[in-house]
């Protein structure tokens, strides 16, 4: 974000603007970029491209009572945010371009919203109207991978790591296969008529 007003006022039309064509909801966009509720659905209205959405979800408690696959894309999304956080970016801008990155990663079956997206980075960093962090990255003991618990839990090997108990699902139940598919092999035919091109054209360029 500039230092100058009238740029700043643009970078929050422009996070607005983003935020809301992501799904967020007005108070989410209120509190992320500090303009009024009238001037976003102001804005809004005269854009029709995006639809007005109204309250958020308020359920911060959401987290702890979800699926094993709702763990593992929160924490999917979170260790996006973090790492853009890390390279310096305010928290604001920061917040659509990790969930753009997170769309991207679950992009079968996405299962958070722009709005619990920001419920989680706020309960991550203590900020947006929550006083302190409640939530926390963890990197797994086991697999290395990096997932959301409680701050202050302790840390157990792998046995509250979401990604640990999806590697063991995996191959027993389909919900998780669908989720995550595989990457497809690559086509053996191709890759040996590519090798023979890359063979002649190397023997006409000698
Ligand atoms: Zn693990």
């Amino acid at each position: 974000m500039s230092d100058y007003p009238f740029e700043r006022h643009l970078d929050h039309l422009a996070l607005a603007r983003d935020c809301a064509a992501l799904g967020a909801r007005l108070r989410t966009i209120e509190i992320l970029t500090g303009l009024s509720p009238r001037t976003i659905v102001c804005l809004l209205r005269a854009d029709r491209r995006i639809p007005i959405r109204g309250r958020p979800p308020n359920t911060p408690e959401w987290y702890h009572s979800g699926t094993l696959l709702d763990r593992s894309e929160a924490s999917i999304f979170v260790s996006g945010y973090r790492r853009l956080r890390d390279l310096g970016f305010q928290a604001a801008p920061a917040l659509p371009g990790a969930f753009r990155h997170y769309l991207a990663v679950c992009r079968s079956h996405p299962r958070i919203s722009f709005d619990r997206a920001f419920d989680l980075a706020r309960q991550l960093d203590g900020i947006w109207e929550v006083a302190e962090p409640g939530l926390a990255l963890h990197t797994c003991g086991s697999c290395s991978s990096r997932y959301l618990t409680v701050v202050g839990a302790a840390s157990r090997s792998g046995s509250d790591c979401p990604f640990c108990k999806l590697k063991a699902r995996y191959f027993h139940d389909p919900r998780v296969q669908v989720h995550f598919p595989s990457a497809p092999l690559p086509d053996l035919s191709c890759l040996e008529w590519s090798l023979i091109l890359r063979t002649r054209l190397d023997e006409q360029a000698a």
